[in-house]
């Protein structure tokens, strides 16, 4: 592994270059709102960017009939590092909360049902945690939280 001090703002700037085109094509745009100040993790870059695309997919997945996925990259008042990525699509149930995550489990005709696991488990790898809130009708937001690690001197 590849262990290096990161600014997740400049990983989620190449992820979103990298789904736009599909985002497009699904009369989608992703809104970016990056910040001004770097937001430091001490991670593995490919993973991370990995854990941006594995969510990111899933929200122009959900967005059947276009419009917005909003971005967002930020500090909490905790002072921790927060990605997070909001989607208007169908949403997701109480009872399919507790299983999204588990391996295998897709509610798509074509889905692996693993890019959620593969996420915690990366976001777990980090010190991280995600955190999933989601309203029935109206959307759904993916907080990915990461410990802030700057590089020293
Ligand atoms: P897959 O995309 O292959 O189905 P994932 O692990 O990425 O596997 O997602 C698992 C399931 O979680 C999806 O099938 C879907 O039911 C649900 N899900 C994930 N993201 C969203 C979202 N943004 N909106 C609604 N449902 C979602
Ligand atoms: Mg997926």
């Amino acid at each position: 592994y590849d262990l290096t001090h990161q600014d997740i703002r400049l990983i989620m700037s190449d992820t979103v270059t990298l789904l736009d085109a599909q985002a497009i094509l699904h009369n989608i745009a992703i809104e970016t709102n990056l910040g001004e100040e770097p937001l430091w993790v001490f991670g593995v870059e490919n993973q991370l960017k990995q854990v941006f695309i594995n969510v990111i997919k899933n929200a122009i997945e959900v967005m059947m009939d276009g419009g917005v996925i909003k971005v967002a990259c930020l500090r909490d008042e905790k002072g921790r590092n927060v990605v997070r990525i909001a989607d208007r699509g169908p949403g997701i149930s109480q009872e399919q909360l507790s299983k999204i995550g588990q391996p295998f489990y897709t509610t798509k005709e074509k889905g692996t049902g693993l890019g959620l696991m593969v996420t915690y488990k990366i976001v777990d790898n980090h010190q991280g945690s995600v955190e999933v809130s989601s309203c029935l009708g109206e959307g759904t937001t993916f907080d990915i939280v990461l410990p802030y690690d700057a590089p020293k001197g």
